[in-house]
């Protein structure tokens, strides 16, 4: 049994340094997935908060100490940032247990740990940071400077609340830019932490601002306010969209992280005993609410039935329950409204005749998680690429394998997709490893391996799945402006 009190919180908006309420008191309730307990009340921003959000970090920015003030005692305030975080990392984790449905004993394991790393990894990397001198002979010298952009929205999605919002907070602060951010409306518990952790670190208030809501409406208003210079974003592909559209007025800076349909490719010669529990956690971490999920299993038709028959007994071995247990490996889908598009998959899948191997249903769970959104890890076999099962984001614990015989048809199938943020291939030949990771069109790479992060290497998707790179350096020249000064020397 979960041993977290679920008295129901009481969330306020986080504008220039104070937990406020909404101008017009307004809220919404938030619920806990495995159970459907009311867990928190929320404040809801309205288009006032919205524009007193933007205005004090407007103001912040151009007016308070933060752009200016030297990049020792920046980075000073970020790094005790990062260190609140490991020592709160215990609570943010119960958090994202809470109201995503996150396993907790990884996230305090893994996540947190890198969401204080991504703010201590940019304090670093502004402290390194340099310029270029660019000498014209005697007459002139040109030479750059790395300048914050102004006021950033931040908007994230729900399945990784507390570790994407610091991914773009690092870069956006150690900038010198001032941030608002609207967390996604069914989990907004952790995030709000970062207001009250951002002013212990000295943080000047009105540099972080917290506005919470449903994307129609605060997360429009966010990315259209007039303020706002630079938008990034995390989420879905059609939100991307509407985004890019609605910024176009005010000509805004964007960065996109959107959504994924990656193929894992196992060829005969791959080590089963690494690409099968790997292949497992490509498709059923967070239950397969990642946007980077092995959700598309190719595997060369020689090896076929040993690679589903392994795949299968590991993938039933899961522990699906009670989030906050200690050894659960499966917790449930983040709402009813996901459980539900989830599972008119099941029907789709069936209608497009696709072979069920297992899943495809709600779990026998105890009692007290009768009403949580769990559902078995789900495996389909189908050899119709163009399908809904192999074309669509399911963004839940189902994955479809697909046979092929050839190198050039496992290219053609993983390449046949309109997402392209990843991929993954399992394989003893090293030309081979080559050869495919430069032929599919998608961002990252894994070859024998998943989700292995670099924080300095690029990470974004080709295609519809991303505009830009964040890491390392890649974040830092969203978050600045670089401009170019030339001085006469006669
Ligand atoms: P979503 O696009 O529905 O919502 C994401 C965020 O955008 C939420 O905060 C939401 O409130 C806000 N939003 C919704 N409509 C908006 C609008 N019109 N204007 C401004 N903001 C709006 O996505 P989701 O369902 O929360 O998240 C799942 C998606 O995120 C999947 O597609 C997944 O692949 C993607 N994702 C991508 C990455 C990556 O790094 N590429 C990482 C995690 C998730």
């Amino acid at each position: 049994m979960s041993n977290v009190k679920t008295d129901i919180r009481e969330i306020g908006l986080y504008i220039n340094g104070k937990y406020v309420p909404a101008h017009d008191e307004g809220t919404f309730d938030v619920t806990n997935p495995a159970t459907q307990e009311h867990i928190a009340r929320v404040s809801e921003a309205t288009e006032e908060d919205v524009d007193y959000a933007c205005q004090a970090a407007r103001e912040a920015f151009e007016n308070g100490p933060w752009r200016t003030m030297s990049v020792q005692e920046r980075t000073e305030k970020l790094r005790k940032m990062a260190d609140i975080i490991i020592e709160r990392k215990e609570e943010i984790a119960r958090y994202d247990a809470m109201d995503v449905g996150k396993p907790y004993e990884s996230t305090v394991a893994h996540e947190i740990g890198r969401a204080a790393n991504n703010i201590r990894f940019f304090a670093d990397f502004v402290e390194k940071q340099g310029g270029e001198t660019y000498p014209m002979g005697e007459e002139y010298l040109n030479y750059t400077r790395y300048e914050p952009v102004g006021v950033a929205t931040i908007i994230t999605p729900w399945n990784v609340p507390f570790m994407l919002t610091t991914w773009k907070l690092g870069p956006c602060l150690a900038a010198g830019n001032t941030a608002v951010i609207k967390p996604a409306e069914n989990t907004p518990l952790s995030v709000s932490l970062l207001g009250e952790i951002a002013k212990e670190a000295g943080i000047p208030d009105g540099v972080v601002n917290i506005v919470q809501g449903q994307g129609s409406t605060v997360g429009t208003a966010v990315t259209t306010h007039p303020e706002v210079d630079l938008v990034s974003f995390t989420g879905s592909t059609a939100t991307g969209k509407k985004i890019l559209k609605g910024g176009a007025d005010t000509l805004k800076k964007v960065s996109f992280e959107l959504g994924g349909k990656a193929a894992n490719i196992i060829f005969e010669d791959a080590d089963l005993d690494k690409a099968v529990p790997s292949s497992i956690r490509a498709a059923f971490m967070n239950s397969g609410q990642v946007c980077l999920a092995g959700s598309r299993i190719l595997v060369q038709r020689s090896i076929f039935d040993k690679f589903l028959e392994k795949f299968k007994n590991a993938a039933m071995d899961l522990k699906v329950g009670d989030p906050q247990e200690k050894g659960t490996d499966m917790g449930p889908l983040v709402s009813k409204e996901h459980y539900n598009k989830v599972t008119s998959y099941f029907d789709i899948a069936e209608e497009e005749g696709a072979t069920l191997i297992c899943g495809g249903k709600r779990p026998d769970l105890p009692d007290h998680l009768a009403n949580g959104y769990y559902l078995e890890p789900t495996l389909y076999i189908h050899d119709d690429s163009k399908s809904r099962i192999c074309q669509e984001e399911i963004f839940g614990p189902v994955v479809t394998l697909i046979p092929f015989d050839t190198e050039e048809e496992a290219l053609q199938i993983a390449n046949d997709t309109d997402y392209g943020l990843n991929g993954v291939v399992w394989t003893e030949n090293l030309q081979r490893a080559h050869r495919i990771s430069h032929n599919v069109r998608a961002g990252t790479i894994w070859v024998n391996c998943w989700f292995v992060r670099d924080l300095r290497a690029p990470f974004g998707g080709f295609k519809k799945s991303g505009i830009g790179r964040e890491g390392g350096e890649h974040s830092m020249e969203f978050f600045t402006e670089a401009k170019n000064i030339c001085i006469a020397l006669q």
